[in-house]
């Protein structure tokens, strides 16, 4: 009888806890895409910041945007549009590690985080990926797509010593990914 009464008592708990953690769950990822929002960018940076710095270790950040995917909306749709983001954001989720994570940072444009991974390594995933974006076909009512994306990378601690400094320099990399004709992987540098 004991056992019977605690199973009733604990049984509505434990189901709004899980619903706790679903909701929670979902409040961190984009819906379109399925990979982590700003919102969870925020609650995360403290723990891996303190965490590289207590192991002395590195991560490395890369800012990726489709290149020209305003035409696509404008030739194709917004649905296409749409299904562009959404095959791009598995290309991502494929390419990283569990540890590593991909965050919808906006419309069309994302950020990796590469946990324990130096610069070097880092610019080889960006590149891996890079290829594997261009190389994907994606299945359009009008005929098949293939889209470009350019990448800036840059690490922590070596370029700057905060995660938004790094993001920053990643997207001061990007732009630089832009002007040099797009379709490429540019690391951050000082100058
Ligand atoms: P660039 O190579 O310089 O990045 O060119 P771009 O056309 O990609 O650059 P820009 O940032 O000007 O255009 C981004 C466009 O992405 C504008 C906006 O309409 C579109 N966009 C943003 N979010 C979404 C979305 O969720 N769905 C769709 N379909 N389009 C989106
Ligand atoms: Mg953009
Ligand atoms: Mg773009």
């Amino acid at each position: 009888p004991f056992v019977n009464v605690y199973l009733r008592e604990a049984g509505p708990v434990l189901e709004a806890k899980r619903l706790m953690e679903h909701l929670r769950e979902n409040s961190l990822r984009d819906p379109m895409t399925g990979l982590y929002n700003r919102r969870f960018l925020e609650d995360y940076v403290g723990a891996l910041v303190s965490s590289s710095q207590r192991r002395k270790a590195s991560f490395s950040a890369l800012m990726l945007d489709l290149d020209f995917f305003k035409q696509v909306n404008d030739t194709h749709g917004h649905e296409a549009g749409d299904k562009v983001i959404k095959t791009l954001a598995d290309v991502l989720a494929c390419s990283v590690r569990g540890s590593d994570f991909a965050v919808r940072y906006g419309g069309e444009e994302f950020l990796v985080v590469l946990v324990d991974t130096g610069i070097e390594p880092a610019l080889k995933v960006a590149e891996k990926i890079r290829a594997e974006v261009e190389a994907t076909k994606i299945p359009l009512p009008t005929g098949i797509l293939q889209k470009t994306i350019s990448i800036g990378v840059a690490e922590f601690p070596t370029d700057a010593d905060t995660f938004w400094q790094v993001v920053k320099f990643a997207d001061v990399a990007l732009y630089k990914a832009k002007a040099g004709g797009r379709n490429r992987v540019v690391r951050f540098l000082p100058e």
